[in-house]
């Protein structure tokens, strides 16, 4: 297959889509500094190989798509205890939503909302003591970019203008559902989603995916059937409120950002990743949705 000409092809096709409807996201206001023309695609393989077009050196916010591997971190180092904090449904409403919380006491509908992912760092802070760390480790090495790093003055923004979050963690905090003091949760959190990464960087950190659960060194990281159920909340919940138009239009497993990144894996083939800042109403990159409906059309990729 000429992956190469394929990136060119839908980049071209989704551009030609426009996308003046889309909006850089601006309540974190250092992300709103993003400029909107930035567009980039990768595609890695489970052979090795890595094509990439556009801005996919680049590296950008990843935002909510850090959540995908504090989630794999987290189930890789504490197993199915989790499951007993977060649920794993979609949750029919914005990322940031407090109304479920309450009537659901303080177990968060998925691992992707910002309140499941709240407690997804949580535990891994416990598992590891630094869960920020741990996160930005992984990336470095599946990525093979020993440079990938957070992007402080984004943290910092994110952790001032960080009420709606904080509100969401002293909630979970209530009811028992935080096993660290707010305040370092909430600072590993920013950490992970502050984290500064290309499209190429991601596309090969996310490969573990399409691998079944190996790693870049050939060593597991989980097992085949976690590695389903990661795939499994990723196609059900990775594109907030938008999952099931994502599963409709594209048919992988994926997490977006609000920074415009959008990961998604074809398990057994290989991983694409594809960020442009301009984001729909629910929080998915416009252009990054396109593209990857454009790719999936074209080449079959899809896993139904
Ligand atoms: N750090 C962002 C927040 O907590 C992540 C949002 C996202 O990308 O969905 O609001």
């Amino acid at each position: 297959m000429d992956y190469q000409g394929l990136l060119y092809e839908v980049m071209d096709e989704a551009l030609r889509g426009g996308h003046a409807h889309g909006r850089v996201a601006d309540y974190i206001p250092a992300l709103a500094e993003a400029d909107p023309a930035q567009f980039g695609m990768a595609i890695a393989t489970v052979d090795g190989e890595v094509y990439g077009a556009g801005d996919w050196e680049q590296p950008f916010s990843i935002q909510s798509v850090s959540k995908l591997f504090s989630l794999t971190l987290t189930m890789a180092e504490g197993g199915e205890g989790l499951w007993r904090r977060v649920g794993r449904e979609p949750s029919g409403n914005p990322y940031n939503s407090l109304v479920q919380l309450e009537s659901e006491h303080g177990i968060p509908r998925n691992p992707f909302i910002n309140a499941g992912a709240i407690v997804v760092t949580d535990r891994l802070l416990e598992l590891t003591g630094d869960a920020g760390g741990a996160v930005r480790d992984f990336l470095r090495v599946e990525s093979r970019n020993a440079a990938l790093e957070v992007d402080e003055t984004v943290a910092a923004s994110e952790a001032l203008h960080g009420n709606r979050n904080a509100a969401l963690a002293h909630f979970i905090a209530s009811y028992g559902n935080l096993h660290n003091p707010v305040d370092a949760v909430l600072r590993h959190y920013y950490a992970h989603c502050a984290l500064a990464a290309s499209c190429g960087d991601l596309a090969r950190a996310g490969l573990f995916l399409a691998r079944h659960g190996i790693r870049v060194d050939g060593s597991r990281l989980l097992t085949r059937s976690e590695a389903k159920r990661v795939n499994a909340v990723l196609l059900t919940c990775g594109t907030y409120d938008a999952a099931g138009q994502f599963a409709f239009r594209v048919g992988l497993p994926g997490k977006s950002g609000v920074g415009g990144g959008i990961l998604a894996v074809l398990p057994g083939r290989g991983s694409v990743c594809v960020w442009s800042p301009p984001l729909d109403a629910t929080g998915n990159s416009v252009l990054g949705v396109a593209a990857l409906d454009a790719l999936t059309t074209a080449t079959g990729w899809s896993i139904f």
